[in-house]
Formats: structure tokens, C-alpha cells, sequence
């Protein structure tokens, strides 16, 4: 069995490397022109060669990547994902309504996911990141860590796809990476306000139940730029950031690209 950080392959065209584990991500960059597929499915590849790959928190053990070479030539190869154990957390003491929604909220819910899925759908397909490297975006102690089981007030609801962060309203929150500002929100009822940043190449970083936003839709951001601070904007039950990243659909664990993008690197 691979371990969650191994590079792929002994050719010399192909680097891959990241965590191989559910909820990782991994940074491949292969020669220009090369088609990537991951279980038969097309990876968004960069004019430069470069391609992330994501996992999700369910994702199986067993996968295949596919490279079409410029060449024609093609190669397999087989990827070990680690499987991880999540725990259930319960949560008491929230709005009443903000489990269990009226017809009128619905309509609202409705109305802000379609807004961002449009969002997401605009996510530029080249990459923006300066470097493929990401850090913290806030000081504070970690309440919800990826994967885990969410029961609120006693019903159980999705797992919890993020890390989330706690620290006194007003607490700085900073871009984890640089980017690109996808949306703004001031007021959506899950999330409250809300930042996502467009990092390029389908990835994308998400800020919620911020106190305040100090970006605009556009903005150009580097890693550590302030974007707004932490709040209790939404479902919450205390100040808290609640930080997702996202590769297309897929929700990662930011944890994880936090501690293990410093082992990665392109071979030139
Ligand atoms: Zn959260």
C-alpha cells in the first residue's frame, strides 16, 4: 500500500504528489498537452501542464490515473487512498429554525444555492495561485474538523465538510491563498456572509459567517490579504470561521492542504 505522500511516478514527465488520502488534495503537472483522466473521468489540466486531483471524504481506496502524453503514449497508474475514521459531533442550542426551515426559508436556501452554483460554475479554468501553497486563515482553536457526523439539535444532518475556526468576533480572517474574489455575500441564511476565492484550475477557498467582508467581487487577493474578519453571520452557535475548500464539486479538507502542501513541489 502507498503511503499518503508518494510521488507516482519513476518517468520523468509525470510528478504527482500530495495526500493521497480521502478529503486530500494532490498537484500534478505533467508536459504540455497531456490529458489526464482519474477513473475515466477528464482532469482539468493548465496550458503549463499542471492539474490537481481531489478526493472526497468517501472516496474509495482504488484509483486509476490515466495520462495521454502529447505522444500518443499512454500511462496507468495506480493511486492508494488512504481511508480515515470521522467521528459525530452534537450540537445543541441552535435556532430552531435554522435546523429545521419554513417553506419561506426554503424558498430563500433555494434562491442562494442556485446563486452558488454560478458562482462555482466560474471558476477559471486556468491557474490562478501564485504559488501552490496555502496557510491558516485565522488565529484561534479548531471546533469541527472535516468529515466528522453533524447532529443538530438532535437531527442528524450532512457531514461537516470544513474545518471550522473559533476566535472573538472581529478576529482577522486572511486570504489562505491567493486568488481571485468569486462572490460575495452579505447575508445568506446557512452560511451569513460569505467570501469564496477562486484560486485557479477549479479550486476554489470559501469563508463563512464572517462579521465583515473588506473585498469586492474582482478583487485580486495574495496569500494573507485581510478579507474580512470572523463573525456569527448565519448557523452558528459562536463566533467561528468555518473554512471549506472546494475542487469543483469536490470538498476537501483544508486541513490537509494546509499540512501537506509544504511537501509539495513541481519537479522542473
Ligand atoms: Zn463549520
Amino acid at each position: 500500500m502507498l503511503c499518503s505522500f508518494s510521488v507516482l511516478s519513476s518517468e520523468k514527465n509525470l510528478s504527482v504528489k500530495g495526500d493521497l488520502s480521502q478529503g486530500g488534495l494532490v498537484v500534478g503537472k505533467s508536459p504540455i498537452g497531456t490529458k489526464i483522466k482519474l477513473n475515466d473521468k477528464n482532469i482539468l489540466v493548465s496550458p503549463k501542464g499542471q492539474f490537481f486531483l481531489g478526493f472526497t471524504h468517501t472516496a474509495k481506496p482504488n484509483q486509476v490515473l490515466k495520462a495521454t502524453f502529447p505522444s500518443g503514449k499512454t500511462a496507468e497508474y495506480m493511486l492508494n487512498i488512504k481511508q480515515r475514521d470521522y467521528h459525530t459531533q452534537y450540537i445543541e442550542g441552535l435556532s430552531k429554525r435554522k435546523v429545521l426551515p419554513t417553506p419561506f426559508d426554503l424558498k430563500r436556501i433555494k434562491k442562494e444555492n442556485i446563486a452558488l452554483r454560478k458562482a462555482f460554475a466560474r471558476l477559471s479554468k486556468t491557474r490562478l495561485m501564485k504559488d501552490i501553497k496555502f496557510s491558516w486563515p485565522t488565529e484561534g482553536t479548531i471546533t469541527g474538523s472535516y468529515g466528522t457526523s453533524r447532529v443538530l439539535n438532535g437531527v442528524p444532518k450532512k457531514a461537516h465538510l470544513a474545518v471550522d475556526i473559533a476566535n472573538p468576533v472581529g478576529t482577522i480572517v486572511h486570504a489562505a491563498a491567493s486568488g481571485k474574489i468569486l462572490f460575495v455575500h452579505e447575508g445568506m441564511f446557512f452560511n451569513g456572509k460569505t467570501v469564496i476565492i477562486d484560486h485557479g484550475l477549479n479550486l476554489a477557498s470559501v469563508y463563512i459567517h464572517l462579521d465583515n467582508i473588506t473585498v469586492k467581487l474582482g478583487d485580486l487577493v495574495n496569500k494573507g490579504d485581510d478579507i474580512g474578519a470572523i463573525g456569527r453571520t448565519g448557523r452558528t452557535t459562536g463566533p467561528h470561521l468555518h473554512w471549506e475548500l472546494r475542487l469543483g464539486r469536490i470538498k476537501l479538507d483544508p486541513k490537509l492542504a494546509v499540512e501537506s502542501m509544504s511537501r509539495i513541489f513541481f519537479e522542473p
